[in-house]
């Protein structure tokens, strides 16, 4: 193992594995506890493990992890920010908070990044724009919650309540290590967070989407379907160009993946004026919706510079809506938030650095 590998990266069997060349591996259970349920991260820190561990475990892990490089509070009160990697890559994470009527903080959701970049290149996406960078580990999904927990008592009073994949990256090219992170901040000598507050959005890989069922996921599961037709969805997701990925594939796929968990699947649906958001239109998006229990979360889009898309007006947005509750779909709105402090996906880390990677063209 070289020196440079974060301790943090390792799953709990890993970690196991690393702690039994030194010492009984029942140590990694204390170890794994300093990490992911007090959030320690320093060797001096792990103070019931024994010094001569902590010196041997040195010789071959780090505890280096992301920085924050910076954090913007926008006016509706959701914190972004913005993480470097020990590599320089950057990437971002976005606090949303919802309030009750009276103002009381009632949940605190934090989205958060599966890699830096994205291959999967959606073209009305800044992380598209940037590709594909480097996968993020299950330490660095966790230390995004981590610090968001943190800013989220000291600004509102009050510890995450749920967690979202839906920043950089698409979650299903980086599962081993999502997967992991989900055990960490589920564990009870983790975060305890309830698996059923995390959800996992993806852009609708459909063979990942049945090995998730096959593999017993017990998380949310999101999809971004954000067209409801092949031709609509392949002129804006690269990723529908493929028979394997292509609508009817990720249909079938879902229909699975139903089935297997019982589960219902979320459709993330962006509104793109005058692309997908015609009558005809809702009533292909309910076609879809009766095949598998679903709802529909219908995202109000955040304008990017240079990408060609429009925000739907309200009065368009009614029209959709009501069509589909007439065709009896439940649908959800979600106003983007932060759009003064550029929270739409991707824009903050692709505004300070405009890397170049592979994507999907
Ligand atoms: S929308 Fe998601 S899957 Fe598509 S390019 Fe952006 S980050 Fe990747």
């Amino acid at each position: 193992m070289a020196p440079g590998t974060s301790l943090t990266s390792l799953s709990r069997m890993a970690l196991s594995d690393a702690v039994s060349e030194h010492a009984p591996a029942w140590r990694a259970a204390q170890i794994y506890r300093w990490l992911y349920h007090h959030g320690v991260r320093s060797w001096d820190g792990m103070t019931n493990v024994p010094v001569v561990l902590r010196t041997s475990l040195s010789d071959s892990f780090c505890l280096d992890g992301q920085r924050l490089v910076t954090e913007q509070q926008s006016r509706d009160k959701t914190i972004k920010m913005l993480f470097e990697l020990p590599s320089g890559n950057q990437f971002e994470t976005v606090l949303i908070p919802d309030f009750d009527r009276d103002g009381a903080p009632r949940r605190m959701t934090v989205c958060v990044s599966s890699q830096v970049g994205c291959a999967m290149g959606c073209t009305f996406c800044a992380t598209g724009r940037m590709g594909f960078q480097e996968n993020l580990s299950s330490g660095d999904i966790f230390d995004q919650v981590w610090w968001a927990g943190i800013k989220a008592r000291e600004h509102f009073g009050m510890g995450i309540t749920n967690v979202v994949f839906m920043g950089m990256g698409e979650p299903l090219l980086n599962t081993s290590n999502v997967l992991d992170a989900i055990e960490k901040l589920t564990a009870e000598d983790g975060l305890g967070l309830g698996a059923r507050r995390i959800t996992v959005s993806t852009v609708g890989l459909a063979g990942r989407i049945r090995s998730l069922a096959d593999d017993g996921f017990s998380s949310q599961l999101a999809v971004s379907l954000h067209a409801p037709t092949q031709d609509k969805r392949s002129a804006i997701m690269p990723v529908n160009r493929s028979e394997r990925t292509d609508l009817a594939a990720l249909v079938e796929a879902i229909v699975y993946f139903t089935n297997k968990t019982g589960s219902t699947v979320t459709y993330e649906y962006c509104m793109f004026h005058g692309h997908n958001d015609s009558l005809d239109d809702a009533d292909a998006l309910a076609g879809i919706c009766a095949k598998a229990p679903s709802k529909v979360n219908l995202i109000m889009y955040n304008p990017v510079d240079g990408l060609g898309f429009d925000r739907t007006p309200e009065h368009q947005l009614n029209a959709f809506i009501e069509r589909l509750v007439s065709r009896g779909v439940t649908v959800t709105v979600r106003r983007s938030r932060g759009q003064d402090i550029d929270a739409a996906c991707g824009q903050l880390a692709a505004k300070n650095k405009r890397p170049s990677g592979p994507a999907l063209a």
